[in-house]
């Protein structure tokens, strides 16, 4: 059996957003279930809008979100390749010259569309000849060339329908007719290559055996598979996900830079609640935090993912995250702070804190707001938090101390629920609400407490 082998292949356009992670996730989960490799490919060779700082980006935000591409390639440095890929179909006649221009193409289907047909190329590069096709380069018209699909017997000017079939590892039985689509141009007027003939090249060349991707690509599908055969190549395997959307509907976009991972690793999210929303966000699967890639490639599975698109929620990440982050601990997060953070006592506080943030950079503002805290004291509590004072236990502030202390206050005040807890609360936090007292008041230590009660 061959390796399992599979590619991310995003245009270096712009950030990748949580919807190319999805895509990137799955593939990097399906490479790890089957103990195969993941190969980065840019695929840049839109060379006016690829910029070496987004595929550095890309690598950062895969980094970030725990994906280490086991190779990496670059479509820009492959044009000889492909080069001669397209050789290898022009030898066996599946490449040929077309002049057509834009317009003339545009008015073409113009015509098809008012007389009630398909829009489809027509081939009439093909009935040019030697001859016409001399004259059209004498006067200047350079060729784009199509990859002619094998949709006919004997004459390809009669196609007829064909049905090209794969069992697609998300969505099942597909079946396309290779009739109702038009010879894909694959190289252009200026000698470059749109992305389909890299793609497939490349494909082949890095031995990919499962090309998972967004279902926007399906329609690519079937002109890939017959392009593989037609390089004397074994298709992959293909299987193609659902896109998130927003909660509006609306598709995702690099240009939407919100939802860009780089913005929310920069909001502080943990890498993980984005990975597994992500991930587990439109399938049948509930969507929970997994501590770790590991935890999520054991509940993900190809098959649970929905065949409708999934509406992206950042309630739904914001609830992710405080579930991680709650149950973090402190050796996980201390090298997120300075060593003298929290005044060096992070693991005392951190456990205190934690299950009040959303973010875990929130602990920073806790620590801050409790040692400068301004005390809330209302009138009528005064004499009461000078009661408070008097008996504070002797000897050092433990967890127990807060207990004790309380117990005694009780008794000698008669206070008890809210009216014995809230006051202390706010005199020694400044906050109505916040962690556990007893946890919080050996940080705040006698020292402030003596003096916010004074
Ligand atoms: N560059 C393409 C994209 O960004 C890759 C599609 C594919 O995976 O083949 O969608």
């Amino acid at each position: 059996m061959m390796t399992a082998t599979v590619r991310f292949a995003p245009s270096p356009t712009g950030n990748i957003h949580i919807g190319n992670a999805r895509t990137a996730l799955i593939n990097w989960l399906f490479a790890g279930k089957h103990g195969g490799r993941f190969i980065l490919r840019f695929d840049d060779t839109d060379r006016e809008r690829s910029k070496p700082e987004f595929a550095a980006n890309i690598l950062r935000d895969l980094a970030w979100l725990g994906i280490r591409p086991d190779r990496v390639e670059r479509q820009s440095l492959r044009a000889a390749e492909h080069a001669r890929a397209a050789e290898a179909l022009q030898g066996r006649g599946l490449l040929y010259a077309c002049y057509e221009t834009t317009e003339e193409l545009e008015r073409r289907r113009r015509r098809q569309i008012g007389r009630g047909r398909p829009p489809i190329y027509d081939r009439a590069a093909l009935r040019l000849g030697d001859d016409g096709r001399a004259a059209l380069e004498r006067q200047g018209r350079r060729p784009h060339w199509r990859f002619l699909l094998p949709n006919f017997e004997s004459d390809p000017l009669a196609p007829r329908r064909t049905e090209l079939r794969w069992r697609d590892l998300i969505r099942g039985e597909q079946v396309v007719d290779l009739a109702s689509m038009s010879d894909p141009v694959l190289v252009r007027e200026d000698g470059s290559f749109p992305y389909t003939l890299p793609s497939v090249a490349d494909d082949i060349e890095f031995g990919v055996t499962h090309v998972i991707r967004g279902d926007d690509h399906v329609a690519n599908t079937a002109v890939q598979i017959a392009l593989f055969r037609a390089l004397g190549a074994e298709p992959p395997q293909f299987g193609h996900h659902n896109l998130l959307t927003l909660a509006s509907g609306e598709a995702l976009s690099k240009r939407l830079g919100s939802l860009s991972i780089a913005s929310l690793a920069a909001r502080g999210y943990e890498p993980m609640a984005v990975a597994s929303l992500a991930v587990l966000i439109g399938t049948s699967l509930a969507v929970e935090p997994c501590r770790d890639l590991a935890e999520l490639g054991a509940r993900f599975d190809l098959a649970a993912i929905s065949k409708s698109p999934a509406r992206f929620d950042v309630g739904e990440l914001d609830a992710l995250n405080a579930r991680l982050v709650h149950a973090l601990d402190w050796p996980a997060v201390a090298d997120r702070f300075p060593p003298d953070a929290f005044d060096g006592r992070g693991a005392e506080f951190w456990p205190v804190v934690r299950e009040n943030l959303a973010f875990a950079g929130e602990a920073r503002d806790w620590w801050e707001r409790l040692v400068d805290a301004t005390p809330l004291i209302a009138a009528e509590d005064r004499d009461f938090l000078k009661q408070a004072r008097e008996l504070l236990p002797d000897g050092p502030v433990t967890t127990d101390t807060w207990p004790r202390w309380t117990a005694a206050l009780a008794r000698a005040s008669g206070r008890k629920g809210r009216a014995l807890f809230l006051p202390l609360r706010q005199a020694l936090t400044g906050m109505a609400h916040g962690p556990e007292m007893a946890r919080l008041l050996p940080l705040i230590g006698r020292e402030r407490i003596l003096a916010r009660l004074s």
